[in-house]
């Protein structure tokens, strides 16, 4: 990421948002926050925004929304950020782990379609580096069991899935909650920290709202026990500016892709993102694979000496993290995650990265 550049680049409309929110004084729940929620709405396609305080928050709060009995199953991938499981670990339900698909890093349909219990309450899937999982058979086993699917989008804002039947939903809205995440290296990021909720249900919306606010109805009467999770009106004043820049960035971000994808394609030991026909792909990770064992780290480790970032979106899968030693899983039980750990860099990619530093990167890559 660049965020510095990327914010030069919009310096007078942030502050412009800066000193209208410094000069109303309205620093919870300002005007901005209900603005930014139906200008997202908007670029979602209609679904009703809950804006909170951040991604793993959102995560929390549409689980909550579910209502669910103490110990229910929550469907969770193996390879995921650790706030996926995290949310249903702290709510007291019972996080069940299934492996991935090694071409898309998405949850795998039959593994997901194995865990299901009498016990099961909700599946979430992770539209992981910027890509819909596989929506049509998750949408269809979540509608057929009757199981409300919710969707961690944190990683693939703007995304779009076309369904078998030709219908085409924003990446989010697909489910019974989508969750999302302002972090600021996020395709959408604020100057801290921010996340949203997104439904189409507006029962559910009331809910959500009422939950991420004390789980009030009005000022001072609580329905339900909640969060204290709200979008600063600061944030939500930046985010109205920076979601102007959100399809222009995305289309450079996939522009930087296709270039990557040209160049890499074919080189031996080393795969480049599968592409999943039925889902656009924003980017947020631009993540290859080095399957020769150990080749991972000398590719990282050669590209750090010639000044080029990576990062390894994850170095150890949540179930062999100690945290979640308690849910008694071993090594070898999610072949495919334990494996990408070991395979898998994300190279540098942003809005502004010029053909110049793209050229260097993939002269490294192509000779390494
Ligand atoms: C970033 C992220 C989150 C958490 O978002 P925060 O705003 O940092 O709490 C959750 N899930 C995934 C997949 C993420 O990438």
């Amino acid at each position: 990421m660049d965020l510095v550049a990327e914010h030069a680049a919009l310096q007078p409309a942030l502050d412009e948002a800066l000193r209208g929110v410094l000069s109303e004084g309205a620093f919870i729940q300002g005007p901005a926050v209900a603005l930014f929620a139906a200008e997202l709405s908007e670029y979602l396609g209609g679904a009703h925004v809950i804006p909170c305080a951040n991604g793993t928050d959102a995560l929390t709060l549409a689980l909550m929304s579910l209502e669910l009995p103490a110990g229910a199953e929550v469907i969770v991938p193996a390879f995921t950020y650790v706030a996926t499981l995290e949310a249903a670990a702290l709510l007291g339900l019972q996080p069940v782990l299934v492996d991935v698909e090694p071409a898309t890093f998405a949850v795998d349909m039959q593994a997901l379609e194995a865990a299901v219990t009498p016990r099961t309450g909700a599946i979430v899937v992770v539209h992981l580096f910027g890509q819909c999982a596989g929506l049509e058979q998750v949408v269809a086993l979540a509608a057929r069991l009757g199981i409300p699917l919710i969707e961690d989008n944190a990683q693939a804002i703007g995304a779009t899935y076309r369904f078998a039947s030709g219908e085409t939903v924003a990446a989010g809205t697909a489910g019974a909650v989508g969750t999302t995440s302002f972090f600021p290296s996020k395709n959408l990021g604020a100057l801290g920290d921010g996340g949203a909720l997104f439904t189409r249900d507006a029962a559910r919306a009331t809910l959500l709202q009422q939950l991420a606010n004390h789980g009030q109805s009005r000022k001072y009467y609580h329905q339900r026990i909640g969060l204290n999770s709200r979008l600063d009106t600061l944030q939500a004043a930046l985010l109205r500016v920076k979601l102007g820049r959100l399809a222009a960035n995305t289309a450079a971000r996939q522009a930087v892709a296709t270039r990557y994808d040209a160049a890499l394609a074919g080189l031996a030991g080393l795969e480049i993102p599968a592409r999943d026909p039925r889902s656009t792909h924003v980017f947020h990770q631009y993540t290859i694979k080095l399957t020769e064992a150990g080749r991972r780290d000398e590719l990282k480790s050669h590209l750090q000496r010639c000044g080029v970032p990576t990062m390894i979106y994850y170095p150890l899968p949540v179930h062999l993290q100690p945290a979640y030693a308690y849910l008694g899983y071993a090594a070898g039980q999610f072949p495919v995650a334990e494996r990408l750990c070991g395979q898998v860099l994300s190279l540098p990619i942003h809005p502004l990265l010029t053909g110049e530093q793209q050229a260097y990167i993939i002269g490294l890559v192509s000779k390494f």
